[in-house]
């Protein structure tokens, strides 16, 4: 007998959730052969996010989010030994590619109303950089968990120093800042589609412009670099980043369902506060004004590092999987030697948060089995 049957079922944190015209898109490519990286479906799909996201967006499909993020400093002119702004609170992918491209990264912490990027701190890590002589070259401002950032105020920043801003929105497709997408705010903006986000195609990823000149330099870039000539001719050293047509399918058939899975996210983190959020312990993050999350995940910050643990301890117990938030870059071993802004706001979220699961396919009953832990839990 497998022990399998004595334990309860998986909660997943946020796994993929097919629509179900994902499989017929594949059918397709495979029935008419256009299993190369190019045909309908790329075409499709990013036709298809270019009239989600309005804002008069163009967009290349590509392998991965990091792919997108990598082709973005490219193509923002940052090359070796620049300087590029990070947000510290993130994932490890929006900063990897800076190293990529041979720069540094300084880091840069948060603030409290969206976890993101601190306007203030920002512009006092812009003004001193400046003084000592060197302007960065980027800012990589993201949009954790969904919530977006201070776009207005780092918008401002960005415009008044002349530093472009290269948007991380692959965990917040389908948010809005004053009813206008995330995704279409930065210089150059990406978006990723990897198994555990809100839409997938099992992996990749798209780089988000409004310059269409912009765009086929991506795409150019994504393929190899190749100039138009008979043979095989190369002025720039590319990349083989492009996302394939098979892929490209399954995200014509998750585009059918996106407004959905929004809906559903924001469901689950709704019946998550509407039974823990009067707990003295337990603080959730609110939408401000003019914000709307695809609550991509839901987060809870607990009064304690002790409590966090306790609480993650015992869904673990019950088969429940939860994590807590992402640890700051800054405090990451590999990112030792970079330069930090730190205000403590993001170390802080790091100790008492943690997201409980949040996947659009999950039943109610684990959502509330999920509640009725923590509830114990806290007691
Ligand atoms: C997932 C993620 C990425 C990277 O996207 P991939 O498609 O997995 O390469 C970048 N930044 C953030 C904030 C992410 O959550």
């Amino acid at each position: 007998m497998s022990v399998e049957i004595i334990h309860k079922n998986k909660v997943w944190l946020s796994s993929p959730h097919m629509g179900g015209s994902e499989q017929s898109f594949v059918a397709e490519a495979f029935s008419q052969n256009w299993i190369a990286p190019l045909g309908p479906n790329v075409d499709g799909f990013e036709n298809d996010l270019e009239l989600f996201l309005g804002n008069n967006s163009k967009v290349a499909l590509l392998s991965s989010g990091t792919a997108a993020i990598h082709l973005g400093l490219n193509l923002l002119g940052v090359s070796k030994g620049d300087d590029v702004i990070c947000q510290s609170f993130t994932f490890s992918a929006s900063a990897n590619p800076i190293y990529y491209v041979g720069a540094n990264p300084i880091f840069v912490d948060s603030e409290k109303d969206t976890w993101n990027l601190c306007p203030i701190l920002l512009e006092k890590c812009i003004l001193e950089r400046i003084q000592l002589g060197k302007k960065p070259k980027a800012i990589i401002a993201v949009h954790l968990y969904g919530m977006p950032y201070k776009v207005d105020l780092i918008t401002a920043i960005s415009e008044k120093y002349d530093i472009p801003v290269l948007e991380d929105s692959a965990e917040a497709l389908g948010s809005m800042f004053n009813g206008v997408n995330c995704g279409t705010f930065g210089d150059i903006s990406i978006l990723s589609f990897n198994g555990n986000k809100i839409i997938t195609t099992s992996g990749g990823g798209a780089l988000i412009t409004k310059n269409l000149d912009i765009k086929y330099r991506a795409v150019h870039l994504a393929t190899q670099a190749r100039d138009s000539a008979p043979h095989y001719q190369h002025s720039q050293i590319g990349y083989n980043y492009r996302m394939s047509n098979v892929l490209a399918g399954i995200g014509r058939g998750q585009m059918e369902v996106l407004p959905q899975r929004v809906k559903g996210r924001r469901r689950n983190y709704e019946i998550y506060a509407k039974h823990l959020s009067n707990i003295d312990s337990i603080e959730f993050l609110d939408e401000p004004k003019g914000y709307f999350s695809n609550r991509w995940l839901t987060c809870i910050l607990t009064k304690s590092f002790e409590l966090r643990e306790e609480i993650r301890n015992a869904l673990d117990a019950e088969n429940i999987e939860s994590r807590p938030l992402w640890k700051p870059m800054h405090m990451q071993p590999v990112f030792n030697d970079a330069i930090t802004y730190d205000n403590g706001v993001s170390e802080d979220l790091f100790n008492r948060g943690i997201c409980l699961p949040s996947g659009t396919n999950l039943p109610t009953e684990d959502l509330l089995r999920t509640v009725e832990i923590i509830k114990k839990t806290v007691k």
